[in-house]
């Protein structure tokens, strides 16, 4: 139609891009531009005059691009931008209705650290090649990231194929691995017309799977939105506490067991809130894990935990020793030892009297830099202990790796005390464990006489717990200290 508007007159220029098969079966990419030449006098034939100009490489290199910014390179499945473009046009027709699936493959991490990223790459392009079959031409697949993929299908029932052909085994470099995963689902019929809104549904829903415990899909409900909004209320909630500093520690007496006396404190960390009252860290600690306030937070607890131990030496109260628990960012941050070394001197506290808690979960989690850390920290001269200890999965040889001063038996095998004879055993290896590593062992959430009187037989050398004290103001541990002959604690060398 172009040549016939030239040929008519109509045009007087063109310019065309059209592709030629070669003898050789390839196609050749030509780029025509021609002027209209008007005959003598403007009579006679007409002719044209211009240029052929071979662009297969510009088209090859655009079709690079285009396919870079629109196509996973590992698994060649459509990306992010692709879907949000399809998902689009498909929602703007008002007949078409769709779920959106979020699918994350359940403990990814786990085969890229103990085969390599290589092995888990392999595994993500089995994942993706199975997930792409299932859905042929019937749906949209798309590669977020990661381990995650969205796809877009209608009816749900065929996402359970899906499911099912993820868990199918995989061999991988002559391994054989198999791996399950979650899924979120959000259907346009129900839970919104906006691509956008029904991928964070999705998302949501899969968050949910997650915590249920994984391999399972999920269909988004209301409720959830609602706990994200409140979610994100109380993370604002939190964030302007750490501003304005609504925080207060109570301290734990911990009682010495052959003598009676106190011989240390754990700091507990309270939020006065200004509404709600005095909240338990169980209920912000998470929180403020998952947002990295921890750090901030956790920095404001060592300082007031040892300014507060400075105060009670300066009005002449025996030297205690003061625990402070560590949470697992605030653990991992490089800046922790610096920071402990800022409040140590800023209090102008003896070293000696800090004692770190860190739980065996964490330091498990990565051996090595756990050790390194324990070491930076143990350099400044504070001291370090295991929290709810028995929980974790350490054995005794990485355990004597640790520079540790105590273990404190969780809480869970003291609680049956003396009911069940199976915590009694726990609980009197632990300490027999403990005594052979020449560490100081101490059990936390002694309520009753009968639990207390039997550590003492187990030769566990200090409880903690209601029984003694429960958590409590400043004040009132200034009051107790005040009464009591502190204990010289019970040194052990250790090299450190
Ligand atoms: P944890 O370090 O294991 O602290 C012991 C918890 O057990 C405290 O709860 C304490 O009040 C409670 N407890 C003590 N004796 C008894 C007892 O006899 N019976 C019962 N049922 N409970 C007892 P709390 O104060 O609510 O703290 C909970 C957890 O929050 C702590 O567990 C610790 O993991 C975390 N936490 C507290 N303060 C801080 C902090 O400053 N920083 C960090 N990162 N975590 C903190
Ligand atoms: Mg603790
Ligand atoms: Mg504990």
């Amino acid at each position: 139609t172009l040549i016939d508007a030239v040929k008519s007159g109509e045009a007087q220029s063109l310019i065309c891009e059209y592709r030629l098969l070669t003898k050789t079966n390839e196609w050749c990419w030509i780029l025509s531009k021609g002027m209209i030449m008007a005959g003598k006098d403007h009579e006679g034939p007409r002719r044209m005059i211009g240029t052929n100009t071979d662009i297969t490489a510009r088209k090859q290199s655009e079709r690079l691009i285009w396919q870079q910014a629109n196509f996973d390179a590992l698994t060649g499945l459509p990306n992010r931008t692709l879907l949000d473009r399809k998902l689009g046009d498909l929602l703007a027709v008002d007949e078409n209705a769709v779920c959106v699936a979020f699918i994350d493959l359940d403990n990814f991490k786990l085969v890229n650290d103990s085969l390599g990223h290589a092995a888990g790459d392999e595994l993500l392009k089995i994942v993706a090649a199975r997930i792409a079959a299932e859905i042929g031409s019937k749906g949209l697949v798309s590669r977020i990231g990661g381990d995650e993929v969205i796809v877009v299908i209608d009816p749900l029932p065929r996402l359970r194929k899906i499911a099912d052909a993820i868990a199918r085994p995989c061999n991988i470099d002559g391994v054989e691995i198999r791996v399950t995963c979650s899924i979120g689902v959000a259907s346009s019929r129900e839970h919104g017309r906006a691509a956008s809104e029904l991928v964070a549904n999705a998302d949501m829903a899969l968050y949910r799977a997650k915590d249920a415990g994984r391999n399972a899909i999920q269909l988004f409900t209301p409720e959830m939105a609602e706990a994200a909004r409140h979610k994100l209320l109380r993370i604002d909630d939190l964030r302007r506490a750490v501003a304005e500093d609504q925080f207060l520690l109570h301290f734990q007496p911990q009682k010495h067991i052959a003598s009676g006396e106190i011989s240390g404190v754990e700091a507990l960390l309270r939020w006065q809130h200004p509404q709600a009252g005095l909240i338990s860290p169980a209920e912000f600690i998470p929180l403020a894990e998952e947002t990295g306030l921890i750090v901030e937070l956790g920095e404001i607890v060592l300082d007031k935990a040892c300014r507060q131990l400075r105060a009670w030496l300066d009005s002449g109260l025996p030297a205690v020793r003061m625990a402070v628990n560590v949470s697992a960012r605030q653990f991992r941050e490089p800046s922790l030892p610096a920071k402990v070394a800022v409040a140590l001197s800023a209090s102008g506290l003896d070293p000696a009297l800090l004692e770190l808690e860190l739980t065996e979960s964490l330091i498990m989690e990565d051996v090595d830099g756990a050790i390194a850390r324990m070491r930076e920290l143990k350099r400044l001269g504070v001291s370090l202990s295991i929290d709810d200890f028995g929980t974790g999965y350490s054995s005794l040889s990485t355990l004597k790796l640790f520079p540790l001063s105590r273990i404190k038996i969780d809480r869970s095998f003291i609680t049956d005390i003396p009911g069940d004879p199976g915590d009694m055993a726990i609980t009197s290896a632990i300490v027999a464990l403990g005594h052979t590593l020449d560490l100081e062992v101490i059990a936390e959430g002694v309520e009753t006489e009968a639990q207390a009187a039997f550590l003492a037989e187990t030769g566990c050398d200090a409880f903690q717990g209601f029984l003694f004290a429960r958590p409590l103001p400043a004040a009132d541990i200034g009051k107790l200290l005040a009464g009591s002959v502190v204990v010289e604690k019970r040194r052990k060398k250790r090299p450190a």
